[in-house]
């Protein structure tokens, strides 16, 4: 929560209650809550949010630097507190993702096709796959 704090003196803005609950719904949740999961879950304690607010709030927390988007389109983004280096497994089914971590993949060595399409910043991979929950429920005969 300091970082928190720092962050938003330097910016400018104030820290209001309702700005704190929104990051703390993205940091706490750790499944990479779209806007709206992020909506239903603040107004659970903040009956008076609306989802436009906490859209702003979100892509201001993401200008920030204190969370991540993830995914290209803006509409649908999903939000990440988690700002340490680390790689996603996501299930293509119900779209959980959930975070893991490998040093072999953080020195990942990128192919130099890469080179003709752009500079690399940084390497995140993505597993897909089918998480247990949905495995379970595609199990046969149960
Ligand atoms: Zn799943
Ligand atoms: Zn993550």
């Amino acid at each position: 929560m300091t970082v928190f704090n720092q962050a938003c003196r330097k910016s400018g803005t104030k820290l209001t209650h309702q700005r704190l609950e929104i990051f703390r719904e993205v940091a706490q949740n750790g499944d990479h809550p779209d806007a709206e999961t992020v909506f239903r879950g603040v107004r659970e304690r903040m009956p008076t949010v609306s989802l436009d607010t906490v859209y702003r709030t979100l892509w201001w927390l993401k200008d920030l630097g204190l969370i991540k988007a993830l995914g290209p389109l803006r509409a649908r983004a999903r939000f990440d507190a988690n700002l340490g280096r680390h790689h996603h497994f996501v299930c293509a089914q119900c779209g959980l993702t959930r975070d893991f971590y490998s040093e072999k993949f953080n020195k990942l060595k990128l192919p130099q096709s890469i080179q003709s399409i752009g500079y690399a910043e940084m390497t995140q991979v993505e597993v897909k796959g089918i998480c247990h929950q949905c495995a379970e429920k595609e199990k046969p005969g149960e």
